[in-house]
């Protein structure tokens, strides 16, 4: 594969936003950021073809108000940075009071069609449905997939809750 020049390098990828995962040719600096991407005409799927999205990947990963730190509104409508365990703190304590007041089917995730190709993200989701007690666990297909399961959806919940703490004690 051809380089760039001596400070950028030219390296195969692909797309992971959607579950086409076109493949791309990525230009990237020392620090392996992409500087820009084009169509990998050599992809054996997706020959050459990468949609809009795809395009401006490299602008949205480096833009300088891409979100990536939490981020708590203030009394004002601004927001300011906390650190991690502030958040995820804040995050479950408000978590339960909805649970508490509400129960635990009033809750629900979705999950973007990225996690389709993170797999570790994709089953952490199902420990964190089941941690939580809910069944409502959708997906960008989820309103074609409930079609095709029909009643069988409900069946998900308690199997995801043994695959992660084992069967409910009785
Ligand atoms: S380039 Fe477009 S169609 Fe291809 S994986 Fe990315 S978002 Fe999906």
């Amino acid at each position: 594969m051809a380089h760039m020049s001596t400070r950028t390098r030219e390296k195969r990828t692909y797309c992971g936003i959607c579950e086409a995962v076109c493949g791309l040719i990525a230009t990237v600096d020392e620090m392996e950021t992409e500087v820009s991407v084009r169509p990998d005409n050599d992809h054996p799927l997706s020959a050459g073809f990468a949609c809009a999205k795809g395009m401006a990947y490299p602008d949205a990963r480096n833009d300088p108000d891409r979100v990536t730190r939490p981020l708590k509104r203030q009394p004002d409508g601004s927001f300011a940075e906390v650190d991690w365990e502030q958040a995820l703190d804040e995050i479950a304590s408000r978590l339960k009071d909805v649970i508490d007041r509400y129960g635990s089917e009033s809750v629900g995730l979705n999950g973007g069609n990225p996690i389709g190709s993170n797999y570790g993200l994709f089953l952490s989701l199902f420990g964190m449905a089941a941690a939580l007690g809910t069944k409502h666990f959708y997906i960008a297909a989820s309103s074609r997939r409930q079609q095709l399961l029909g009643r069988r959806g409900a069946a998900v919940r308690p199997r995801t809750r043994e695959l992660v703490s084992g069967p409910r004690p009785h």
